[in-house]
């Protein structure tokens, strides 16, 4: 077994987790983050509005991002409430632009800067099993017999909409959003882009360039409309785009077959995200769906704030209970924000996505 006893064990290496592991080792504790690579692709995520810089200041590491090589948000072109497009200029943001980012390399780049503050981070492809013993967590791999264990007091859990190796996985869920999205080349252009957004009959739609000559356009509906087969989804797609007005303007200038990447995009909430030594952070606790267009800069935020709250002097029960406050009073808050968001397109369509989101989407409505 590794001699290592770190003050806190940080499971996920994406936003919240970074972000957690950065605070606490700038705070003098002896962290080690579990970073379990990827196997395919990367997360969605790349729009990253302003606020972001407010966290990255508290971990000291926002002048670095302004360096790193995305594309300035100028701001947001939507055609939501009325089919006319509206344009939100971003020049007006106290906090300077948001950046169209390259995820991938964001991630790589958090991870750097963690091992910059002194986290020992450790890759391995292998699924933690977590045992209990005393006062401490055991985080291993069980094929390997307990060697080349992770030892600590402490367990934060940021492993996104993934369950972790701690605790019932079972979460609420407000609604059945999943998102498609095409990625594909696009002729490199100006440095300050906007964000396209179009509500649908069947959904809603975004679009952005991203840097390194690339886009994104992603389609967010109910899973449940999406026929099964995924040629049928990729047809569903097509058709559905081919009746847009701003995002099929953007995409004509991409190939026609590009791959459709499919993922979870619904507001879900863990039920139980705390225990002894041990807590969720991030999108562990809760999942936000996209039209929020804040979930790094809150990942990022939460993952500070838990850092702050275990330095802060309280008991660590405490600091875990203050943080799932929180967490609780965000996501109603989130789901108020939605509610109120979606009901001003609703009107404009007869379909069961948006009947639903008259009548479904709320704080009052979370089902299992
Ligand atoms: C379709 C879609 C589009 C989005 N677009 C945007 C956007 O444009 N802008 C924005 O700000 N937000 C966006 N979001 C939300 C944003 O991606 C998340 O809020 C954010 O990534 C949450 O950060 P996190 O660190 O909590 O979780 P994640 O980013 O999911 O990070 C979790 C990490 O843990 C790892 N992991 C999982 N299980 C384990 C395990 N057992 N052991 C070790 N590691 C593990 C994962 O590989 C990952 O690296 C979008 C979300 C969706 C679904």
């Amino acid at each position: 077994m590794d001699a290592r006893a770190p003050d806190v064990a940080v499971v996920g290496a994406g936003p919240a987790g970074c972000a957690a592991a950065i605070g606490l080792a700038r705070a003098g504790c002896d962290v080690v983050l579990y970073h379990r690579p990827r196997t395919s692709g990367s997360n969605p995520g790349e729009i990253i509005e302003s606020r972001v810089r407010v966290p990255l200041a508290e971990l000291g590491i926002d002048v670095v991002f302004d360096s790193l090589d995305s594309l300035a948000l100028a701001g947001n072109v939507s055609s939501w409430d009325e089919e006319d497009t509206v344009a939100a200029d971003g020049m007006v943001s106290p906090y300077g632009l948001g950046a169209l980012i390259d995820r991938s390399g964001f991630e790589a780049w958090l991870i750097s800067e963690a091992e910059r503050a002194g986290v020992a981070v450790v890759r391995s492809g292998k699924r933690l099993r977590a045992e209990r013993s005393g006062a401490l967590w055991l985080l291993g791999d069980p094929a390997e017999r307990g060697r080349r264990c992770i030892v600590a007091p402490l367990v934060l859990q940021a492993t996104g909409r993934a369950s972790g190796p701690i605790g019932p996985s079972e979460r609420s869920a407000a609604d059945r959003l999943v998102a498609l999205l095409m990625y594909g080349p696009m002729p490199d252009g100006p440095r300050e882009h906007n964000l396209l957004i179009e509500a649908a009959k069947d959904g809603w739609w975004y679009a952005a360039p991203l840097p390194h000559g690339r886009a994104v356009i992603a389609f967010l509906t109910d899973g449940d409309l999406l026929p099964r087969a995924w040629a049928a989804k990729k047809r569903y797609f097509r058709d559905r785009l081919a009746v847009t007005r701003l995002i099929r303007a953007f995409s004509k200038s991409l190939p026609p077959d590009l791959p459709l990447v499919g993922h979870p995009a619904n507001s879900t909430l863990r039920q139980m995200m705390r225990g002894n030594g041990w807590a969720c952070i991030g999108e562990a606790a809760a999942s936000y769906d996209p039209l929020s267009g804040r979930g790094v800069p809150l990942a990022l935020s939460k993952g500070a704030a838990m850092a702050r709250l275990i330095v802060g002097g309280d008991s660590i029960s405490r600091a875990f209970e203050a943080y799932e406050q929180a967490e609780r009073a965000t996501f109603e808050d989130h789901l108020e924000q939605q509610r109120v968001t979606y009901r001003r397109a609703a009107p404009r369509f007869s379909s069961t996505f948006w009947t639903r989101r008259k009548n479904e989407v709320g704080a009052t409505h979370l089902a299992r």
